[in-house]
């Protein structure tokens, strides 16, 4: 029995379902064929299987290496065109990340005592579904919703999309996409007409200006930061961040910017170049909208102001506007720091426009790019069913549920005429009431949700809570009232699709531990117990969603119906989409590097992409003489991965990461009496954090910077979202720093 948080809560054993015990029987026969059929059996030689990395959204190849049928080792695919032969040190682990005590083994359910009981896969589907319908009945369908993750494959989150809104009833379901892309996918559909990033890898190293606005590559997506350093051009690098992160330290221009100035700063480069006559005049009549209007609202831009509200001179402003204007393949790149802030959506657009106003789109070398985070967080995107109808279609269009109810053989009354809450909705939801039961799948809202001491109170007034996940010891799964053990990468297949587009397969390798099952398989199970396994009957492995994956994407700007299987993505290093069968039919196979928009024709029906543009808000949260400092946060390590779940169960990885600190500037630290070393408090109005401080010139003055891997940084983070993208604002919020008196400075021995 497992101690866990208490929760006072009545419950009670469910009824089993004969049923149920039928299809967990078979699942579980089925499982030990499968173990059977793919894993090498003892005395077989020693064999090599291909599979793409489950960390992040580069999305590298990886061989995994079997003996005796045991997966043994991991390295690098030379041969995979992405990482060509390089993996960060996550990739390198991800075999040790399988191997831990606090995996979850068997369902888990929350006794009135506090403790967690160990029971069946019978009971615990039951439970589920006695409890959810319970609430269902109740307080109305739309009071149970499921917060799903970019750390699934596409054909897991395809199927629960599918399972949750047209099997069970439930109208609001997000994913934990919604804290690190969601403004790029508004940014992109609203500027070209379809949630599409242009580029491919390749571009990193064709060209000769490549512009970083709020990315750290060489720390958070190092071998995109490999492919920049084997670019033969000698490329510029300019870079647009407040930190002297590892990437501006390399730059030949880093732009030190107050806090979210960002905005004014991209609108002061576009009045410059407009001045400097450095647009691609042709460009932009023949292909873009909405011109004038943005050059009328740039002009305001004058360096002036410019210098003044970002901090920047004028010298350097005017420095990168010549570099701009001269590259002749110019690339634009942007990740969280654009992503997580409270106009972040425009501010991805303000890229997009200098990319588009200067014609570096749809050539080689060029682009308006955004990397994204999470290793599938671009199957999400296009395939969970939340924010989106399947496809990146519209909830809202009778001809969208129309087309999906007859491709998928669903009735479609049983698809929600409604857009989903977002994920910051769905947590309000809970406050009001309007939200009672939650279903939270591979992702650790109590830890990762901004403002977290308020998540974590309102996570704990639900009715019910299940989280499906790998570990039973994750923060919120520590809260839940029914655990569902689940597989890990290594331990299931599917796909996942990268930053660049690319679909790639993950491969099962190793056997989950104990009763934990794919999620795929938790799918089925629930499918069966809830009553609905009928609409879902044509899908008894991933290949089976794959095929629904193609029919779902023919004729949208995503169509991979000329992929023909998982074979096809691995015997080509993964394809981008799209793929379609018009494609096929005329090369058998796709290049491996494909771009977007070389034809500038753009998905609006009027085929021309938007000049998308607004004036910049003040700060949410400004300092003040009681919170006279900025917190800026973001990825702490190149070892760590997100809440940590998985990567600190590497002690390699553990070890090559920083303890929690907070990075302090010299000025401030001598001006406060802080030494390297020092046990000091970030406070504000929400919470405290005890960490060392780290006295390092790479913040600025007025400045802290604490990583997104520390529990306690979200104990101050400001709930605030992007009005259009709805996602969270991470990147600025107000707080005190002071030293902890008292507490001894090991690395000073007082
Ligand atoms: Fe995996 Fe990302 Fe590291 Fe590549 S860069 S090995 S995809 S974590």
């Amino acid at each position: 029995m497992i101690r866990q948080d208490t929760k006072s809560q009545r419950w009670q054993l469910p009824v089993l379902h004969q049923r149920t015990g039928e299809l967990t029987d078979r699942l579980s026969r089925e499982t030990r064929a499968i173990d059977l059929g793919a894993l090498p059996v003892s005395n077989m030689p020693d064999t090599v299987t291909k599979s793409v990395c489950g960390f992040c959204s580069t999305g590298c190849g990886l061989s995994i290496h079997m003996r005796d049928g045991v997966a043994i080792n991991v390295t690098p695919d030379h041969d995979y065109p992405v990482n060509r032969g390089m993996a960060c040190p996550k990739g390198w682990e991800s075999l040790r990340v399988l191997d831990a005590p606090d995996r979850a083994t068997t369902p888990l359910l929350r006794l009135p005592s506090g403790d967690m009981l160990p029971i069946s896969w019978q009971q615990a589907t039951a439970t589920f579904c006695d409890r959810f319908k319970a609430i269902q009945e109740t307080h109305g369908a739309e009071s149970v919703a499921f917060i799903s993750t970019g750390q699934i494959a596409t054909e897991e989150m395809f199927f629960l999309g599918c399972l949750t809104k047209f099997g069970m009833g439930m109208v609001h379901g997000d994913g934990n996409t919604r804290q690190c892309m969601a403004t790029s996918a508004v940014a992109y559909k609203q500027a070209f007409g379809f949630d599409a990033p242009p580029f491919t890898y390749a571009d990193l190293e064709l060209s000769d200006v490549l512009v970083f606005v709020g990315a750290n590559p060489c720390l958070a997506h190092p071998i995109i930061w490999q492919r920049v350093l084997q670019n033969p051009n000698n490329p510029d690098l300019i870079v647009i961040d407040p930190r002297k992160t590892e990437t501006a330290m390399a730059a030949s221009e880093h732009l030190a910017i107050q806090p979210k100035s960002d905005l004014t700063l991209l609108y002061g480069i576009a009045n410059l170049l407009i001045s400097a006559g450095a647009i691609d005049q042709r460009y932009i009549a023949d292909h873009t909208a909405n011109y004038e209007d943005f050059r009328c609202h740039v002009s305001a831009f004058d360096p002036e102001r410019v210098s003044s509200e970002t901090g920047i001179s004028i010298d350097q402003l005017q420095r990168v506007v010549q570099l701009i204007a001269h590259g002749k393949r110019v690339s634009f790149w942007w990740t969280m720091g654009v992503n997580q802030s409270y106009q972040g959506v425009r501010t991805a657009q303000a890229i997009i426009n200098l990319a588009l106003m200067t014609g570096n789109i749809g050539r080689p070398g060029t682009g308006a790019n955004s990397i994204t985070g999470q290793c599938n967080a671009m199957g999400s995107r296009l395939y969970s069913n939340t924010s989106n109808l399947l496809g990146h279609r519209d909830f809202t269009k009778a001809e969208d549920r129309q087309t999906v109810a007859e491709t998928l053989g669903i009735p479609v009354k049983n698809i929600p005429s409604q857009n989903s809450l977002a994920y910051d909705q769905i947590i309000a939801g809970i406050d009001s009431g309007r939200i009672r039961g939650l279903w939270v799948i591979a992702t650790n809202t109590a830890h990762s949700w901004i403002s977290s001491p308020r998540a974590r109170v309102l996570l704990g007034k639900l009715d019910f809570l299940v989280v499906q996940d790998m570990y039973h010891s994750t923060d919120t799964a520590r809260m839940a009232d029914l655990v569902l053990p689940a597989a890990g990468w290594g331990e299931k297949e599917g796909t996942l699709i990268n930053s660049e587009r690319r679909i790639g397969t993950i491969k099962r390798v190793s056997r989950a531990p104990g009763q934990a099952l794919a999620d795929f398989s938790i799918l089925r199970l629930l499918a069966d117990a809830w009553g609905c396994s009928e609409l879902f009957s044509q899908w008894a492995r991933p290949a089976d969603v794959f095929e629904s994956m193609k029919q779902i994407s023919a004729g949208r700007p995503c169509d991979i119906t000329g992929i023909k299987d998982y074979a096809m993505l691995d015997r080509c290093g993964g394809v981008q989409w799209p793929w379609t069968v018009e494609d096929a039919a005329k090369s058998s196979e796709p290049d491996v590097h494909r771009r977007l928009f070389e034809d500038g024709r753009f998905f609006h029906a009027d085929g021309r992409a938007r000049f998308i543009f607004a004036e910049p808000k003040s700060v949410p949260e400004p300092t003040s003489s009681d919170y006279p400092f900025v917190l800026l946060t973001g990825r702490g390590s190149v070892s760590q991965w997100h809440t940590e779940t998985r990567t600190a169960k590497s002690p390699i990885l553990k070890q090559l990461s920083p303890a929690p600190n907070v990075e302090v500037n010299p000025i401030d630290a001598d001006r406060l009496g802080i030494r390297d070393g020092d046990m000091v408090e970030v406070s504000n109005r929400r919470g405290r954090a005890q960490v060392r401080a780290f006295v390092t010139s790479t913040v600025q003055p007025s400045q802290l910077f604490m990583a997104m891997h520390n529990m306690q940084t979200n104990l101050l983070t400001l709930e605030n979202v992007d009005p259009e993208s709805r996602q969270p604002c991470y990147k600025h919020c107000a707080v005190a720093l002071g030293r902890c008196v008292g507490s001894p400075n090991p690395r000073s021995g007082s």
